[in-house]
């Protein structure tokens, strides 16, 4: 057998595991009736205003989608305030990372990132043969001071992800200045903002990017918006950055299709809204079973929760998809991550945790 050598960071890693397809879990179990919570997905599904956008346009499918973005780069500058020349539009935010990576380290290079941080960052480091720097986390949250003081010469890009996936943890306005004034202008600070449409009063990324041309803002319209099938994403930078990161965009990375959805998602302030209730609504209801459970959890401010199952997480997993529910293990020993769903989808988690964790009948005896 011939021997073909790919780069040494990529013959050595190991691909993202996303969360399991409802029907990959049918065909496996012959069952229908499957509660996926594990990729933070809107359990809403998205916004009729989307579904009416993308039923009108279908027939553009033979053409070639307007690369430079303009109808999705107009509604993202009237909403956000920022000009078409900060803007950088991704395949899904998976693909921005990606670009931030390319384009501003090289092999030699290192990139900082929380331990219990989004994946893809370890993912996208390696693939690159750069060093990455994980810094251990302070409880389950990002530990600003010591990502700070882990910059060592040669780092080009830190991480940070807030709310931070899979922990849900958060950090305030006043800890990230506190972190800026320590980060030398030559390195990029990327802020993965993926859940923010879910708590938008605690913190205002665009205010910084104001004051720091080295932050990069990264949103994607998979998790709040429910256009998670679609991939659309977008970076907003300086200009400088923008230009680089433009640079090494594939020409069509986002279709027509996506762009018109997340335009019309953008402008659907109704609809995050709702979703907004419901997952405060759904976060209620989780904590108070995890608690009538007896079962710890970190406090979340997304629309998933971790939560500390008190036994081994792959086998409790298990367990849960023979019951139907499909939850996420994320490597944190005895934690489970949960997407928040409808109430009748956390209803059925819930009593299927109880059940494969034997623990309905000491809530009920209230000894647990
Ligand atoms: C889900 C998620 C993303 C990206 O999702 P895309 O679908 O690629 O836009 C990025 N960062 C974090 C922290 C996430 O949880």
């Amino acid at each position: 057998m011939s021997f073909v050598p790919a780069n040494e960071g990529i013959s050595k890693l190991k691909p993202y595991q996303p969360g399991k397809p409802i029907s990959e879990l049918e065909r496996e179990l012959g069952i229908t009736d499957i509660v996926k919570l594990a990729s933070n997905e809107n359990p809403l599904g998205c916004s009729d205003r989307v579904k009416q956008a993308v039923a009108a346009e279908l027939a553009e499918i033979g053409r070639y989608p307007d690369g430079g973005g303009f109808i999705l780069k107009d509604q993202i500058c009237a909403q956000f305030g920022v000009t078409a020349d900060c803007i950088t539009l991704g395949n899904g935010s998976n693909d921005l990372l990606e670009m931030f990576a390319r384009a501003f380290v090289a092999e030699k290079d290192s990139v900082v990132y929380s331990q219990h941080a989004f994946a893809v960052y370890a993912l996208v480091t390696q693939a690159i043969n750069a060093q990455a720097i994980e810094v251990p986390a302070k409880g389950f949250a990002h530990d600003l001071d010591a990502m700070a003081a882990a910059i060592q010469y040669n780092t080009k890009l830190i991480f940070i992800a807030n709310p931070n996936n899979p922990t849900g943890t958060w950090f305030e306005e006043a800890e990230f200045e506190a972190f800026m004034q320590k980060v030398p202008a030559s390195v990029i600070v990327v802020l993965d903002e993926a859940y923010v449409e879910y708590f938008p009063e605690n913190f205002n990324s665009l205010k910084f990017l104001a004051h720091y041309p080295n932050i990069i803002v990264s949103r994607t319209l998979s998790k709040c918006y429910g256009l998670a099938a679609l991939r659309v994403g977008f970076a907003l930078a300086s200009k400088q950055v923008t230009d680089f990161l433009n640079r090494i965009r594939q020409p069509f990375n986002v279709n027509h299709l996506a762009m018109v959805a997340a335009v019309a998602a953008l402008k659907d302030e109704d609809f995050i809204e709702q979703s907004r209730v419901v997952n405060k609504a759904g976060m209620n209801q989780l904590e108070q079973g995890f608690q009538s459970l007896g079962l710890g959890y970190v406090a979340s401010r997304a629309n998933f929760i971790l939560v500390d199952v008190q036994a081994d997480a792959a086998q409790t997993f298990n367990a849960l998809l023979k019951e139907g529910v499909i939850v996420r293990p994320v490597g944190i020993a005895n934690h489970l991550r949960v997407s928040i769903g409808t109430e009748t989808e956390n209803a059925k988690f819930l009593s299927a945790l109880a059940k494969v964790l034997d623990l309905a009948s000491n809530a009920v005896e209230g000894k647990a």
